[in-house]
This record gives structure tokens, C-alpha cells and sequence, in this order.
């Protein structure tokens, strides 16, 4: 998915930074919590795969829409009614814009990427499958795309099998084949892995899904802010993602569905919104995404959320995607060349996504000491325990980057894994 660093894209990075280092990121000023210190140091954050930092532009349309426009939507006889739906709407079209898809109306809001999951498979997934189905996921998915499967499974004697990973935390291909099959409905796979920075290719595993007369479903949650997404050109059926990764606010996200799919997908929450009539012999449901958005939505985070769109778009995700390729090389090759530090998960395709482990550190003391120097990582199992225990593993140190970071950064990364090492005398 990351376009490889070229000379023009380095070029181009040093200019707008104007310095020399391709490193330098012209963007940081965009963020206000950057300039705070953080236990008296520079805050290098390196936590991005938790959740993005906000610019500006994205507070501002918060509070703006507070200030300006607040009034609960659709249906509204008044003024700010309509222009708070009319708002919202155009959010809803900021995100088919973000993903390329055909429609707005293929576009659900959700709280995040877990809400949209379990969406799917509560609506779909409860109507579709039946006892002796199979869903095939990757031994690589965050907790959000493997639980959801198991209550479904629970509920419907559905079975839920996982394809093989390979030491370089790579999905086995191979395997993944052999256990697509007649029965197998639908394959939930991680665009980018959380723990690994692994990007998969999205494409070519729906083509082998929809040959198999499977549906699939995209884990957006790691690559929407970090490369551009075209779901027709990836032709996937479901794809979800989470506003606050994509420097937007929390509790707001979104859901992709092939319109002759959403079409189909009965309710998953009633209440007010999302239906056409209601008698107490029966009610009937809205057409398109309304139907799943039962009740007062997030109409503040949807707009927010819109502007932190239009924001990445103004930069270019290819932009952005060179610039953390650069950052990632660089501590890549840092890290390892220190000794007793071990990568986890080197593919061949990876976003700015770096796990490792210091021998003779917990990943939980590497992170304590590293926040003393004002470095933010995140330590642990990521939320994907099953990829942990394929690696014989409690967890990993994290670093995670976003268009913000810098060399500096790396730097102070770098040192602070070294501290860790002399203090511990490792
Ligand atoms: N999927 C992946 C790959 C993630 O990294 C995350 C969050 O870390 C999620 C799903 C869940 O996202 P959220 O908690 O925003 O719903």
C-alpha cells in the first residue's frame, strides 16, 4: 500500500519543510497537543495506532458546529434542523469520497470500526449464515475482527477458521487458499495489521474470496489515514474504519456496504431514525444507511470527522504514505542495528508500523522508561492475542507514525530504547 520513497517524493518533503531532511514533517504545526511537553520533554508521539492527534481544522469544525449549527437531524421542520442534515449528509459524502465508493448512500456511520463490524454481523451475518457456514479470517486480526465472529458463531453454529501466518508476519497464501472452500461466507481481513504494520493485498485475497462465492470485509482501522483506499478497485463488499485514527474525533467511524448488499441487511437497532413507519402491528425500516443509524448519531463527530477528511485530502495520502515509508525505514534500520533489539513483523509490504522487543526488557518497562523521555509508544498485546501466541509471545513494544512525526522522533525513540538498555544493564 506505501508507495516506496522516491527521490521526487524526498525532494518534495525537504522543500516543504525547509530544511534538508526528508524527515522533516511540514504538518506537525497543524497539531496544537504537539507543543505541549510532556513530563517536562518534547512529546515525541509514537502511539499513532492507538489513535491520531487533531489538527486545528478538525477542533475548529468541532467547536464551530457547536457554536454555529447544533440541532438534531433529519425530519426537522426549522432552519438549523436542515442545516445540521445537510451537514451531516455532507459528511456522509466526505467518506465515499475518502473511499472512492460509487454512493454515499453505501456509507453507514458507526461509532468506530468495531461498531461496524459488529454491524455486519448482527445484520448480514444473522440473516445469512447458518449452522456449518464458515467465516475465514487471518491470524493477524485485531480482537474487533475476530470476536464479533465468534458470537455470531455462537449463534448460529457457523464456524470460524483463521488462515496460517508466516514468521515474517506475513498472511501464508498458501493456506489461505486451502481453506477457502464451498462453505466459507466470509473472509474478515485486516488492511494493515496493528501489531505488525503488515499490509496485505486486499485485492488479490477478494479475488480469491469472491471466486470461492465468498463476501469480504475490510479492517480499514490502520490504513485509511496512511495510504489512499479505493474499495471499487479493491472490490471488497464490506469496508470499516475509525474517525479518530484518521486524526478526526473518537466515536465516530464509518461502514462501506456494496449497495446490492446493504440493500438486503435487515435492521441491527431499533428506534427512532431508522424507520419508515411504526404501528404497533409492525413497523417499517428507512431505506439506505438511515437504517442502521437508529437514534441521535454523532452529528458534531461526523462533521468533525468530515473536516479531518478534507484535511488528509488536501495534503494526499500518497504524500502522507511517502513521508511515514521515510520514517519507518529510518527506525527500522536504527532499531535493528542496535544490538538485542528484535523486530516483529518484517514484510515486504509494510505501513509505519514498527513492533519489537528489547532481550532482557519487559515491553511494559521499555514503555515506562521510554515515557520519561517524553516518548509516547504503546506496550502489550495490541488486541490481537492470537497473533502473540503464534509468535510465542506476551506482547511487543509499538511505535506507530502519522504524518506529524519526525526525525526527531526516531531519534528520541532511538535514545530511549538505549537508556532503557543501560539501566537495565542489557
Ligand atoms: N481493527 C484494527 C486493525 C485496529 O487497529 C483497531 C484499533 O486499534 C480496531 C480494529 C478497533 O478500532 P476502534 O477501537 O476504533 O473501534
Amino acid at each position: 500500500m506505501n508507495a516506496p520513497l522516491t527521490s521526487q517524493h524526498s525532494a518534495q518533503l525537504a522543500a516543504d519543510s525547509g530544511g534538508d531532511s526528508p524527515l522533516a514533517s511540514p504538518w506537525a504545526a497543524d497539531f496544537p497537543i504537539l507543543a505541549r511537553p510532556v513530563r517536562k520533554r518534547r512529546l515525541a508521539y509514537l502511539d499513532n495506532g492507538a489513535t491520531t492527534q487533531k489538527p486545528g481544522a478538525v477542533i475548529q469544525a468541532l467547536e464551530a458546529f457547536y457554536e454555529q449549527s447544533n440541532a438534531n437531524i433529519h425530519r426537522g421542520v426549522h432552519w438549523l434542523s436542515q442545516h445540521a442534515t445537510d451537514l451531516y449528509e455532507e459528511a456522509r459524502e466526505r467518506v465515499r469520497v475518502l473511499l472512492n465508493a460509487p454512493d454515499s448512500q453505501d456509507v453507514v456511520f458507526t461509532r468506530g470500526t468495531t461498531e461496524a463490524i459488529n454491524l455486519v454481523a448482527q445484520s448480514w451475518g444473522q440473516k445469512v449464515l447458518r449452522a456449518g457456514d464458515e467465516i475465514l479470517v487471518t491470524g493477524m486480526e485485531h480482537h474487533s475482527n475476530i470476536v464479533p465472529w465468534q458470537l455470531l458463531c455462537a449463534r448460529t453454529g457457523a464456524v470460524l477458521r483463521h488462515a496460517r501466518i508466516t514468521d515474517t508476519g506475513e498472511l501464508d497464501l498458501d493456506d489461505f487458499r486451502a481453506q477457502l472452500n464451498p462453505r466459507t461466507r466470509l473472509v474478515g481481513i485486516a488492511h494493515v495489521s496493528n501489531a505488525l504494520g503488515t499490509v496485505n493485498p486486499v485485492a488479490e485475497l477478494v479475488r480469491l474470496a469472491h471466486e470461492a462465492g465468498a463476501l469480504v470485509l475490510v479492517d480499514g482501522a490502520q490504513a485509511v489515514a496512511h495510504a489512499p483506499v479505493d474499495v471499487q478497485a479493491l472490490d471488497c463488499d464490506f469496508y470499516a474504519f475509525s474517525g479518530h485514527k484518521l486524526y478526526g474525533p473518537t466515536g465516530i467511524g464509518a461502514l462501506y456496504v456494496r449497495g446490492t448488499i446493504l440493500a438486503g441487511m435487515p435492521p441491527w437497532q431499533g428506534g427512532g431514525d431508522m424507520i419508515r413507519t411504526v404501528s404497533f402491528e409492525g413497523s417499517t425500516w428507512a431505506a439506505g444507511p438511515q437504517r442502521f443509524e437508529a437514534g441521535t448519531p454523532n452529528i458534531g463527530g461526523s462533521v468533525a470527522l468530515g473536516a479531518a477528511i478534507d484535511y488528509v485530502l488536501s495534503i494526499g495520502l500518497e504524500r502522507i504514505a511517502a513521508h511515514e515509508a521515510a520514517l519507518l525505514a529510518e527506525a527500522t534500520e536504527r532499531l535493528r542495528a542496535l544490538p538485542g533489539v528484535r523486530l516483529v513483523g518484517t514484510a515486504a509490504h509494510k505501513a509505519g508500523i514498527l513492533s519489537f522487543l528489547v532481550d532482557g526488557i519487559h515491553p511494559h518497562d521499555l514503555g515506562t522508561i521510554l515515557d520519561t523521555e517524553g516518548v509516547a509508544i504503546r506496550a502489550g498485546h495490541h488486541c490481537a492475542m492470537p497473533l502473540m501466541s503464534h509468535f510465542g509471545i506476551p506482547g511487543t513494544a509499538r511505535a506507530s507514525f502519522a504524518l506529524y512525526n519526525d526525525g526527531r522522533d526516531v531519534d528520541a525513540l532511538v535514545a530511549g530504547v538505549r537508556k532503557a538498555q543501560k539501566l537495565f544493564g542489557v
